[in-house]
């Protein structure tokens, strides 16, 4: 898309010889190229962390210091030279996908310099308090005090669904600070997970993993100065980050659909069979198919738009809701295609009799509807697609 323009083919040659420096070999996701790699796998990754948060290049648009202060467009261009060797950007989570954003934004001059470079170095991981067990769709109902202690604030309460949070070092956390308004009484409070009272809880799947965590504060001390933006002014913020987290939703279904199988109409075949002409043999499966992969692509050039059209990439808004919504239903659509296509074989979950590839396809078959909910379920995306880009009448006191 940007092959013809001088200065970026300047820069993916640069992109090119730097990765070639630097990239371990022994990391790629193309195991023709992994298995002869050889190296130590551990040390070849934390080699390839630290030399990608050294050169800005794990957070391409942020602007210097905190990033490498691509353009959107040289961005592109260094994601196609990752993806040609196999090579993932080590430094990602919510750090990076939608705190680290909204701290740009909204945080003030000492609070980015004191978070965003561990982020951009991959350093600490982060987690979202955001949903409690009575405030999911409903996120603003949230009851989590933080009461005004002069210096500090004094912080009680429950969050759930919060991904990561037993591992994480921060989080970026919804809490009241007003009992006598909804929306208005919300703050954006940054809480060390090592102080004393916070105590996350990992919540056990069927499958035995423990994903996320109830998280507990019990008369936790968060300093005045871990407030994001004006007191009672964290509904606002929270709007924001949670229109990076759909865009980031969005990218990630891309990225896991293209991972999970290199190529659907192969497996097709392999597993449905051919006609005389080579062809798969059953026609309305390939009519899916075909348009399965068509909407796929559609989704994958208007996510390359989208972020070839915002200034420094940071620029989001409403639109992510349709984004993370197309993301989510692909996802779901591409593990249930593939499930019909293996037949038994496609509900694999454990056991010697399946391959790698259709065990890592069961799994992905139930992670699948997971994105119709996590950042907001399929049906709160319609009442904000509705409400803020179409105009209808409001549908909904939250969103
Ligand atoms: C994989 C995953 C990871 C997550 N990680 C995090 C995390 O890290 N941090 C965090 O804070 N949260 C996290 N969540 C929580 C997630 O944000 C909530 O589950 C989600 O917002 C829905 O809230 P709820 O579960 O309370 O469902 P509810 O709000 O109780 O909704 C139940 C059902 O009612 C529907 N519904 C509710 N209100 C409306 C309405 N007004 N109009 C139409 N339908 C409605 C919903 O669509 C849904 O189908 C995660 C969730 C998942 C699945």
């Amino acid at each position: 898309m940007f092959d013809t323009e001088p200065d970026l083919e300047a820069f993916r040659a640069e992109a090119r010889a730097w990765l070639a420096a630097n990239f371990p070999p022994s990391l790629s996701s193309r195991p023709e190229v992994a298995a002869t790699a050889g190296g130590d796998v551990e040390a070849d990754a934390e080699r390839w962390r630290i030399a990608m948060g050294e050169k800005g290049w794990g957070t391409p648009t942020w602007p210097a210091p905190y990033g490498a202060g691509l353009e959107p467009a040289q961005a592109q261009v260094l994601a196609q030279e990752l993806s040609r060797l196999g090579a993932q950007n080590p430094i990602g989570g919510m750090g990076t996908m939608m705190f680290g954003p909204t701290l740009l934004e909204y945080g003030n001059e000492e609070q980015k310099a004191r978070h965003l470079p561990p982020i951009a170095r991959g350093e600490l991981r982060w987690c979202q308090g955001f949903s409690e067990p009575g405030a999911g769709s409903d996120l603003a109902g949230l009851q989590t005090r933080a009461e005004d202690r002069g210096d500090h604030f004094l912080v009680n309460g429950q969050k759930i669904w919060t991904s990561g949070a037993h591992h994480a070092d921060w989080c970026f956390c919804l809490v009241r600070t007003d009992t006598t308004k909804k929306h208005e009484g919300i703050s954006f409070v940054l809480i060390d997970m090592r102080t004393p009272g916070v105590d996350p809880r990992p919540i056990r799947l069927i499958n035995g993993a423990s994903h996320f965590c109830e998280v507990f504060f019990t008369d936790v001390v968060v300093p005045k100065e871990n407030l994001v933006g004006p007191l009672n002014g964290g509904w606002t913020i929270a709007k924001r980050l949670l229109q990076h987290e759909r865009k980031g939703l969005a990218a990630a279904a891309q990225a896991q659909r293209a991972e999970a199988r290199a190529s659907v109409p192969e497996m097709a075949k392999e597993y449905v069979g051919v006609d005389e002409q080579g062809r798969l043999a059953d026609p309305d499966l390939r009519t899916r198919i075909s348009q399965f992969d068509i909407d796929l692509r559609c989704f994958q050039l208007t996510n390359a738009r989208v972020a070839a059209q915002a200034r420094r990439g940071q620029e989001v808004n409403a639109t992510t809701s349709i984004l993370k919504q197309v993301g989510s239903f692909l996802r779901r659509d591409g593990a249930e295609l593939i499930a019909e296509l293996a037949g038994w074989r496609g509900i694999a979950w454990e056991g010697d009799e399946f391959t790698e590839a259709e065990l890592a396809d069961g799994h992905n078959l139930f992670y699948s509807k997971a994105g119709g909910i996590a950042g907001g379920s399929q049906e709160v995306q319609y009442n904000i697609i509705a409400k803020r880009i179409l105009g209808l009448p409001d549908p909904t006191a939250s969103a």
